[in-house]
C-alpha cells in the first residue's frame, strides 16, 4: 500500500501517520519527492486497507499497489534514482562504464587491466575475486588476495571497485574492499544474500538471473531495498533462450521496460549477454540507445590467455573504440560520461 501525502502536509502530520503505522508493527519507507512525500507501507494488505489513514490530516490518498514490489516502482518514486558510489553518479543524465577482466588472475594482469580501462575513460574496475563457476573444477578466484589486488588498483588509478559477493559469509570482507557489491546472475534469488547486502550501506549491482522474469528481478531488488539499502543498480546480462549461437540472449526490451516501471538505474552487460567479443560493441551501443545508464564490459590485456571468459573479453584496442562510440551515443541520449 502507498500513502500519498498532500503537497502542503506538515512534518508533524507526516510523523503522526508514521507513528500510527509503526505502532502496529508495519514497516514504512519514505520517498520524499520534489512536490510531495509518499509513504510505502509493508505488511498485510487487508489489514492496512482497514486503517483509517485517509481520514488523517495531511493525507491525500491511499493507493493499493498493483504489483507485488513497491519500493522499486515508479508508483512509489517518480524521479529517477541516482546512486552515488563515492562521487561517481549512476542514473539520471550520468553514464557509467564498469570494465575489467572477468576474474582477478594476478597482480600484473589486474594492474594492467586497471590502466587500460582508466585510460579509455571508464570509472569502475570490475573483476571477480570470488568466481561462481559452472564447473567446480574451473578457476574459482583468488578470494581475499584478489580483493587486496583490487584495492591496490584503486589506490593506483582512482577507479571505483565493483566485485561479486557470492555468499552471506563473505559480505563483510568484500564490503571492506569494494565500493560496490555485485550480486551475480546465479545468486539473484539467494534471498538470504539479498537481505544481508540490504542491511549494509554499500551500493549494490544486481544482475538479472539467467532465467528470471522482470517481475522476479524487481522483487529481488525489493528484497534489498526493504532492508533499508536503497542504493541499487540493475544490470541486464542476458537470459537463457533456445538460441545457442550466443551464450545468452541480451534482453534490451527489459531496459525500456524497467525505465517505465522502476526508478532504479539500469546498466547493460553485453559481454555475458552475448558471450562473443565481436558482438559486444554493437550490443553496447544498442544498450545505450535503449536508454541504459551505463555498461559493464569484460576487458583483458590478452583475452587469449584469460582464465575465464576470454571469448567475450575485449582487447584494449577494441575497448577504446567501444568507449568512443558509447560516449557518442550517450550524448545523443542526454547522458554524459564524467
Ligand atoms: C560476472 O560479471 O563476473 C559474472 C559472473 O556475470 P553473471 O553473474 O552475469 O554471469
Ligand atoms: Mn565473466
Amino acid at each position: 500500500m502507498i500513502i500519498v501525502m498532500r503537497p502542503e502536509a506538515t512534518k508533524e502530520q507526516l510523523e503522526r501517520v508514521l507513528t500510527k503505522l509503526t505502532a502496529v508493527g508495519l514497516k514504512v519507507h519514505l520517498s520524499e519527492g520534489a512536490t510531495r512525500t509518499i509513504v510505502g507501507v509493508i505488511g498485510d494488505k487487508r489489514f492496512i486497507a482497514q486503517m483509517p489513514i485517509e481520514a488523517m490530516d495531511g493525507v491525500e490518498k491511499m493507493v493499493p499497489v498493483t504489483v507485488d514490489y513497491k519500493l522499486v516502482s515508479r508508483e512509489f518514486k517518480q524521479e529517477n534514482t541516482i546512486v552515488d558510489v563515492g562521487g561517481v553518479l549512476i542514473g539520471g543524465n550520468h553514464m557509467v562504464v564498469m570494465a575489467g577482466p572477468c576474474a582477478v588472475e594476478s597482480r600484473e594482469q589486474l594492474l594492467q587491466s586497471a590502466q587500460i580501462v582508466k585510460k579509455a575513460g571508464a570509472q569502475f574496475l570490475r573483476g571477480g575475486a570470488y568466481k561462481p563457476r559452472t564447473s567446480p573444477y574451473a578457476f574459482q578466484g583468488l578470494e581475499v588476495h584478489g580483493l587486496e589486488m583490487l584495492a591496490e588498483a584503486r589506490e593506483k588509478t582512482g577507479l571505483k571497485i565493483v566485485t561479486e559477493v557470492v555468499d552471506v559469509e563473505s559480505v563483510a570482507v568484500v564490503s571492506e574492499y569494494a565500493d560496490m557489491l555485485q550480486i551475480g546472475s546465479r545468486n539473484m534469488q539467494n534471498f538470504q544474500l539479498l537481505k544481508t547486502v540490504g542491511k549494509t550501506t554499500k551500493p549494490v549491482l544486481l544482475k538479472r538471473g539467467l532465467s528470471a522474469t522482470i517481475n522476479e528481478w524487481l522483487n529481488a531488488a525489493e528484497y534489498i531495498m526493504s532492508e533499508g539499502n536503497y542504493n541499487v543498480v540493475l544490470c541486464e546480462r542476458g537470459i537463457r533462450t533456445y538460441e545457442e549461437y550466443t551464450r545468452n540472449t541480451l534482453d534490451l526490451s527489459a531496459v525500456a521496460a524497467i525505465k517505465n516501471i522502476s526508478h532504479l538505474p539500469i546498466i547493460v552487460d553485453p559481454s555475458h549477454g552475448t558471450g562473443r567479443w565481436e558482438l559486444v560493441g554493437p550490443m553496447a551501443r544498442a544498450g545505450i540507445a535503449a536508454g541504459a545508464d551505463g555498461l559493464m564490459i569484460e576487458v583483458h590485456p590478452n583475452p587469449a590467455e584469460a582464465l575465464s571468459d576470454g571469448k567475450q573479453s575485449l582487447t584494449p584496442e577494441n575497448f577504446t573504440i567501444l568507449m568512443q562510440e558509447a560516449t557518442t551515443i550517450g550524448k545523443i541520449m542526454g547522458k554524459i560520461l564524467i
